[in-house]
């Protein structure tokens, strides 16, 4: 049955890199037959212009209809002053909650090629290959009560609340023991277990939940112990799991691992695995209609759309290959740049990954 894609460029180079993107789902529909018809929508801040919401009603019955969402990014200085309520980042928001998305994947992908980019020594990160899933809708960024109180002597205190249930650990814990196993069946599950109980329950609960993936193996780390072992030895780690505000941080310090904020995808999928698919990188304002703009983050993002929600990983394959292909013919968009590559902008990006895919 044909499967509906809801497109969101948002704002910015949201734009320029969604359509590169889109010329890729149009290549694979073309030459291989991908069974998908796309829908265009606003969100953000070219959504408020057009009718004073960030998310208007249309947009969100789209991306709640669909299978998969593909999102540009949101944002840029023309809305700053804008009232929060209708700040472009809520279109964002009230997209994760309305579409109950709990499971962020974050992939940190150092392509060889690239080595050079990190900041830690190229035999160190050179082929890094991490799925960090992080739980997204619960934990204390959610937990209540929350607040600011005055104390009875006058001084203020500040407060939030860390809960998870166990089905919540249990659901998280079973996207990842998924991923694990259309990878390298390894799991590190990160908590504070030795101070905080509620991660002392997710320790015990992810032990239980990994009994019905025999093929797995669960590994257990504490978060300060991890966020070490991610600047000293990450090829370590093959699959991370771990609460939202744990992820918050080890899902950036790994970005920066890899050098290079153009050329990370990402994923927040709901309970029955449809998922909304975005470079973790925002609508970069101060390059936006330059058309330089790294535009493969986003053509990874369909990639894991392929694998994750429609179920196409021979396809997902396809894209990967050819991204490493226009990298290895020394193709770089200024971001990724270094001397004796060819600087090419987003469009020719693009064009020559939807060419390395035809060659196949
Ligand atoms: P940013 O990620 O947009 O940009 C940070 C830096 O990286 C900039 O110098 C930018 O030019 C560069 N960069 C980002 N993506 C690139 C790409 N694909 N190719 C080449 N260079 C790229 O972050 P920021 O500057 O902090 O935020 C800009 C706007 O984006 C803000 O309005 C912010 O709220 C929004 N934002 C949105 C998202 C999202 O939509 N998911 C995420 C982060 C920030």
């Amino acid at each position: 049955m044909t499967k509906k894609i809801a497109i969101l460029p948002g704002d910015g180079i949201g734009q320029e890199i969604v359509a590169e993107a889109v010329k890729v789902i149009a290549c694979l529909k073309k030459e291989f037959g991908l069974d998908v018809e796309l829908e265009e929508a606003l969100v953000g801040g070219s959504a408020y212009d057009d009718c004073g919401s960030p998310l208007p009603e249309t947009t969100l019955e789209l991306a709640r209809e669909a299978d998969a969402v593909l999102l540009g990014a949101v944002g840029g200085y023309k809305w700053e002053s804008l009232d929060i309520a209708v700040r472009p980042e809520k279109g964002l928001l009230g997209l994760r909650a309305g579409l109950e998305l709990f499971a962020n994947l974050r992939p940190a992908i150092l392509y060889p090629q690239l080595a050079d980019a990190s900041t830690l020594k190229a035999e160190i990160v050179a082929d890094l290959d991490i799925m960090i899933v992080r739980e997204l809708t619960g934990g204390i960024y959610f937990g209540q009560p929350r607040g600011i109180r005055t104390l009875k002597n006058g001084e203020k205190e500040g407060f939030n609340t860390l809960v998870y249930r166990e089905s919540e650990i249990r659901r998280i814990g079973k996207v990842a023991f998924d991923i694990a196993a259309k990878r390298n069946n390894r799991v590190c599950s990160v908590d504070k277990a030795n101070v905080l109980e509620c991660t002392e329950l997710w320790r015990e609960v992810m032990t239980e939940e990994a009994r019905r993936f025999p093929a797995i193996e669960l590994s257990h780390m504490y978060v300060d112990n991890a966020a070490m072992q991610l600047v000293r030895a990450p090829k370590q780690f093959d699959v991370m799991v771990t609460t939202n505000m744990f992820g918050d941080i080890l899902s950036d310090t790994a970005a920066m691992l890899t050098g290079s904020i153009g050329m990370l995808p990402s994923a927040s999928l709901d309970e029955n695995g449809k998922g909304m698919y975005e470079p973790i990188h925002g609508s970069a304002p101060d390059i936006a209609g330059q058309g330089v703009a790294n535009p493969l983050a986003t053509i990874l993002s369909v990639a894991m759309m392929l694998r994750y929600t429609l179920d196409e990983a021979e396809m997902a394959e396809r894209i990967e290959n050819a991204v490493r292909k226009v990298l290895d013919d020394g193709l770089r968009t200024q971001d990724i740049y270094s001397d004796g590559m060819t600087k090419v902008g987003t469009a020719a990006m693009g064009d020559a990954v939807v060419t390395a895919i035809r060659q196949g």
